[in-house]
């Protein structure tokens, strides 16, 4: 007999939520993941709660984000409240300054519940004014929306993980190939043994290519980005901004985080001096104020980039039982409860919260 009914192979985010879903539907469930969970994109993500200049993804990305926005607050509270670790949601809201494309956005927005307020005209304009000067504009507010604190995010979540009865969560286990029989799924193995389920989730971030390119054919490509933390003092920035494709993350320790450059460069997540002096020279930019604040740390992390950064989340039809959950490209925080909904739907048959065909992962052959 299995001892689990699903295994869920990968423990950044999207294989973490896949399993926190999963668990609430009643299914036991086993991750593997090869090091130790939410430690590749998963920690060094800046966690901003929309997918970056919403207007420029097709429907589908909002879709999944209108599915995952209302989730934040509770899923946040319940894994402060039942860890002890608070991943530090924070609505504190997202401004995007000098937008080139302006009459996209506002298209969009009219499209959208009009989500998006010129920010002169916003109520929180007074309280913004001394970020808000007229060369920033045209400037959109999204008042609702915020951040998470990543790393925290993904501590919380292994941790209620650990915790429930119905996981068995495998740390150090680095899964080499599916087992299959007749076209079946049966599990998996590595160097360190075996693990047997009759579903296997594969959510392997930009490596899911890779794990699954003797069955299906992915275009899942690593883009590496680097972030740079300002250690501020003291509170010089009321909610997250972007500007020109960057951007900075206000923490509750009054800490900055400033973001981001996309880069082709494989699987080689070494920092650069010219990332940094890029991200740099766009954060004082951003806020002037930042050219006294010293940086203490600059790192880099691999996003799971897909075409138009739509995952693939679904069944692979060539085998029966598996199914992935992988290739949120920049927005794979934002967008995990969601898509973690329409996996769980797939495995369990019950009725697709949002329409699957986007996503749909298709066919090699
Ligand atoms: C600099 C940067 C900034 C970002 N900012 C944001 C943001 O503001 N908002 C947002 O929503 N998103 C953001 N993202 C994107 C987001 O971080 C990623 O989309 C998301 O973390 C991907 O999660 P994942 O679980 O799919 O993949 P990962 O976090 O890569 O996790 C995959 C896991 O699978 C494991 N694994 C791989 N192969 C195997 C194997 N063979 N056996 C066992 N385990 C295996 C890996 O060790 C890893 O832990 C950012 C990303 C970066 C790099």
């Amino acid at each position: 007999m299995n001892a689990s009914d699903v295994i869920v192979v990968g423990g950044g985010i999207n294989g973490m939520m896949s399993v926190f879903k999963l668990i609430q539907q009643g299914f036991r469930v086993t991750l593997v993941e090869r090091g130790q969970c939410a430690q590749e994109a998963s920690w060094a993500g800046g966690g901003i709660l929309i997918p970056l200049y919403p207007w420029r993804y097709r429907d589908p990305i909002a879709r999944l984000d209108a599915l995952a926005a209302p989730q934040w607050l509770t899923l946040a509270n319940l894994l402060a409240e039942t860890t002890g670790i608070d991943p530090q949601y924070t609505a504190h809201g997202i401004m995007h300054v000098r937008v080139e494309d302006a009459d996209r956005a506002r298209d969009w927005s009219a499209r959208h519940d009009d989500m998006l307020v010129s920010l002169a005209s916003s109520r929180a304009f007074e309280q913004l004014g001394p970020w808000v000067t007229p060369s920033l504009e045209p400037a959109f507010w999204l008042p609702e929306r915020g951040s998470i604190r990543t790393p925290r995010l993904g501590q919380a979540l292994r941790q209620w993980l650990l915790d429930h009865p119905r996981v068995t969560l495998i740390e150090h286990f680095e899964v080499t190939s599916l087992l299959t029989v007749n076209g079946r799924v049966e599990g998996v193995t590595g160097p360190r043994g075996r693990h047997l389920a009759p579903h296997v989730v594969m959510a392997g971030g930009p490596w899911t290519r890779q794990l699954l390119e003797r069955h299906v054919l992915l275009a899942i490509t690593p883009v590496r980005g680097q972030m740079l933390l300002f250690r501020a003092e003291k509170a010089l920035l009321p909610s997250v901004m972007l500007m020109n494709g960057f951007y900075l993350i206000p923490r509750r320790d009054h800490h900055i985080l400033a973001g981001s450059t996309f880069e082709d460069a494989g699987f080689d997540r070494t920092t650069t001096r010219e990332g940094y002096a890029r991200i740099h020279a766009m954060a004082c930019e951003m806020l002037p104020a930042l050219e006294k604040v010293e940086v203490t740390h600059h790192w880099a992390g691999l996003r799971p980039g897909s075409p138009d950064s739509i995952p693939f989340v679904g069944a692979v039809q060539e085998v029966e039982g598996l199914y992935i959950n992988a290739g949120h490209g920049g927005n794979g925080v934002v967008l995990s409860p969601a898509t973690a909904d329409l996996l769980c739907a797939h495995v369990s048959g019950t009725p697709f919260p949002v329409d699957p065909t986007p996503y749909i992962v298709p066919c090699s052959g």
